[in-house]
């Protein structure tokens, strides 16, 4: 039986969303409200409407609906989508990603689509803030290949403060995660003057350090590029002002972390 959910866009050919080529599913519906966030479309559960949607990719029932953002889909109508790119994910070792927004939000339908890639043998990642409870994590364990798990800030006030929720969770959930293999590649946002200060980056290696099997580190450098979308959406842009981070602060970051004896990348997978 076919699931519904909601999404708001499918990526094809994306090679930032886990290794090789992958469609990237967006689903719909956020738990955080982070200020730096570039997909500010993503963060209510049900579509929306706003005019001059740039919205990417359309199914094609909805596809006349130029102003609405999201889509209520079947696990099928996405698994269609999916398998249309399968000789590209047999070439590159990609396969499918599942971001968002935070797709355990939801869940029943995340996990339909996770199994049905595996009936396919498709490779699946997720693109998760761990801000859920566990069982959620242990029920797609097994059908999941690769989670990018998001660490934001250490200091729990200033989590709350840039994101809206506790890291108490996403911490503890991280670290039972890590323990059962080595399936975590951690994603972190340098947000100037809020994810990279210094005493940020000392506390995120002292808790990396304690954990076991993290496969990588990405870190994913501050853009602009939601601007137009905060504008047109009519929602209030928190860092109007903000810079992104230059190459030599990223270079600099990156040396940090690597002389903990991590692999490290700057950007996606
Ligand atoms: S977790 Fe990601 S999608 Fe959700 S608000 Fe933060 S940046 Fe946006």
């Amino acid at each position: 039986m076919s699931i519904k959910g909601y999404i708001f866009d499918i990526k094809k050919y994306s090679i930032n969303d886990g290794p090789g080529i992958r469609t990237t599913v967006f689903f719909k519906g956020c738990p955080l409200k982070c200020w730096w966030c570039h997909n500010p479309e993503s963060q209510r559960k049900l579509p929306e409407e706003f005019e001059e949607c740039t919205f990417r990719w359309h199914l094609s029932h909805d596809y006349e609906n130029k102003k609405r953002v999201g889509s209520e889909v079947t696990s099928e109508e996405v698994m269609i989508e999916i398998e249309k790119d399968v000789p590209f994910y047999e070439e590159s070792d990609g396969g499918a990603t599942f971001s968002g927004g935070e797709p355990i939000l939801q869940i029943n339908f995340l996990n339909d689509l996770l199994i049905r890639c595996k009936e396919k043998n498709i490779h699946t990642a997720i693109d998760t803030t761990g801000y859920t409870d566990f069982k959620n994590l242990e029920l797609i364990y097994n059908s999941t290949d690769l989670f990018l798990y998001d660490l934001k800030l250490m200091n729990d006030d200033l989590h709350i403060k840039y994101t809206g929720v506790s890291n108490k969770i996403i911490h503890a959930n991280l670290k039972r995660l890590s323990d059962s293999g080595n399936k975590v590649v951690l994603r972190i946002p340098v947000v100037p003057t809020i994810t990279d200060t210094e005493e940020n980056l000392d506390e995120m290696i002292k808790f990396i350090m304690s954990l076991k099997n993290i496969r990588e580190i990405n870190l994913l450098p501050y853009h602009k590029s939601a601007e137009s979308k905060y504008n047109k959406m009519k929602k209030e842009n928190k860092l109007p002002d903000l810079e992104p981070p230059n190459s030599e602060e990223m270079n600099s970051i990156k040396s940090k972390f690597e002389s903990t004896g991590f692999n490290v990348k700057i950007g996606g997978y």
